[in-house]
């Protein structure tokens, strides 16, 4: 641990779903432009070991890190709103916690000790921590959970040691709460926040600034009452006011002096911030000239929290377009060869995101094959490039039934299916596979090299041979099939360094179709959007255009 490094404890209070994930992003966002760096860590109270076998209806996103780990969805909002590299180390849960405890224990480590939540488990939470430290400056820890669950209080627990272990002057308490208006009062109420100070007090942890989410600016008068209770000083009460764009939160918390606050209370010395980009990258987003839809073939089209960094990078893309993105979620299941006109009619483009399972697969092939013969762009995210090999198999080259293994076993041309022995870039060993391998470990999981032919709509995208990108995938495209494909003007334009697996696949003659076997959105950024959906939607947004100005001419003639 640099000896300096700072530490800034996120807490939440009075019910969950409050943006603690966007609050200490932003945290995050306001340090680096003051030229500080940061890194973010997430404490899951929860028991999985990760949130890998999480089902998206319960968890929402599952967010994959260069190094392969499945980790929490706020891990996504703390790349996109900062530098920071996260990994393995910046996202722990309870099951993790215990899960190193009790190996040790049964190696004897503990020298035949009892062993128990204070210290065994608060020290491994205290060691966790520190695992992220080396080279910042400040680190940003978020605990899931709200103050009075049971099951956080071993971390509440870990982090109130934790300033007594770092010195006072290098770990600051934040916690976000509620101010309500209540409509029939005609007033903003405290009282929630009060409660959820006193139950955190009466844990040992008085928090240095409040963060208090509102509907409205806190009065000087409000912001009194809640120092007063809650023995801060008044500038320390800070309004998170909803916003409109997630990317206004920093502004927002930068006119409340929240970042001259923090580094006033750690004693930190830095320059002012920067803070032009993000607020041109607001202006525009608010403000664009034009709109295009998307249409988005899923199964979780209810829980759009699963599809969380798919939305941003689509919202990211918007921007350089001058247009805003609305997003349609269309469920799969309701397509069938006579309701794809009506559903896609309005549609500029057409995305099929990742999925696992067979629940609605025939509907996203059919979403292919409307977007194929239509040409309307078309952009297929791993499960979504697999529909479009598939679909490709069945009506292009006449391949009767082909499928993925994953959904047909006995497929006649299983055109996507387990590889059964590949060269691993990631981890430089020969990889096998079949049908009996575990679930859990045995997908191609992280940062993987991909080689991008010239001339395709992978390397307009790019503008690059070499790139680099997040998979989360067990199934493959089947190379037996390649050159068939070929023939018949499938373009294979991205693969692994060896050329043995294929990474993207377009179709000639069409305005844009490009599907990918990894998940681009994972590295889409606000003020630097990933290429493809940069691409995508401008293609989209063309068509929509060209749509239009279709209408017009048959209405006026
Ligand atoms: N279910 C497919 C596979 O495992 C696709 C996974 C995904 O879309 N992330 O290969």
């Amino acid at each position: 641990m640099a000896y300096n490094t700072k530490f800034i404890f996120v807490t939440g209070g009075v019910l969950s779903s409050l943006g603690k994930g966007l609050a200490s992003a932003s945290i995050g966002a306001l340090l680096e432009s003051r030229g500080l760096t940061v890194t973010i860590q997430k404490l899951d109270p929860y028991i999985n070991v990760d949130p890998g076998t999480m089902n998206p209806f319960q968890h929402g996103e599952v967010f994959v890190t260069d190094d392969g780990s499945e980790t929490d969805l706020d891990l996504g909002h703390y790349e996109r709103f900062t530098s920071a590299k996260v990994g393995q180390d910046n996202n722990f849960t309870t099951g993790k916690i215990y899960h190193s405890v009790i190996t040790k224990e049964r190696k004897g480590e503990y020298l035949g000790g009892t062993v128990q939540v204070i210290p065994h488990i608060t020290d491994e939470i205290k060691k966790s921590i520190k695992l992220v430290a080396d080279g910042v400056d400040v680190v940003i820890v978020e605990i899931g959970g709200t103050i009075g669950d049971i099951e956080s209080l071993p971390f509440l627990e870990a982090i109130r040691q934790f300033r007594t272990d770092a010195g006072k002057d290098n770990v600051l308490y934040i916690h976000l709460t509620l101010v309500p208006y209540i409509e029939t009062a005609g007033e903003v109420k405290t009282k929630p926040t009060q409660h959820s100070v006193k139950e955190l007090r009466s844990i040992g942890i008085q928090p240095d600034i409040l963060l208090c989410r509102t509907d409205r600016y806190l009065s000087k008068e409000i912001k009194s009452k809640i120092a007063l209770f809650c023995d801060v000083r008044v500038d320390e009460v800070i309004t998170a006011k909803d916003v409109e764009c997630i990317y206004e939160v920093p502004l927002i918390f930068h006119k409340e002096g929240l970042d001259d606050k923090i580094v006033e209370l750690l004693h930190i010395w830095t320059r002012a911030p920067r803070l032009e980009e993000w607020e041109e990258f607001v202006k525009k987003y608010k403000a664009p000239k034009n709109s295009v839809n998307i249409a988005i073939v899923g199964k979780y089209v209810n829980l759009t929290e699963s599809y969380k960094s798919l939305n941003e990078a689509l919202y990211h893309s918007g921007v350089p377009n001058d247009c805003k993105v609305n997003l349609i979620f269309v469920d799969s299941e309701k397509i069938d060869e006579t309701s794809c006109e009506e559903i896609f009619k309005e549609a500029g483009g057409i995305l099929v995101p990742g999925g696992f399972g067979s629940r609605g697969v025939e509907g996203k092939i059919l979403a292919v094959k409307y977007a194929r013969e239509n040409k309307i762009p078309y952009f297929g995210i791993c499960l979504g490039m697999q529909v479009a090999v598939i679909e490709f198999a069945r009506n292009v080259t006449n391949m009767k039934n082909a499928h993925s293994s994953e959904f047909d076993c006995d497929a006649p041309y299983p055109v996507i299916y387990l590889m059964k022995e590949w060269y691993d870039d990631k981890t430089e060993t020969i990889q096998k596979r079949d049908i009996t391998s575990d679930k859990g470990g045995t997908m191609r999981l992280g940062a993987y090299p991909c080689h991008i032919i010239n001339e395709t709509f992978a390397y307009k995208a790019y503008g690059i041979s070499d790139i680099s990108e997040r998979h989360r995938h067990r199934y493959e495209f089947n190379n037996e099939y390649k050159e068939k494909f070929e023939k018949k003007g499938l373009v294979i334009s991205g693969v692994s360094p060896n050329g043995e697996l294929v990474e993207i696949v377009e179709i000639k003659n069409h305005p844009w179709f490009l599907g990918c076997q990894f998940h681009p959105e994972f590295k889409s950024r606000p003020m630097n959007p990933h290429p493809l959906f940069r691409d995508f939607i401008k293609a989209s947004l063309k068509n929509a255009k060209n749509q239009t100005s279709d209408l017009v001419k048959s209405s006026s003639s």
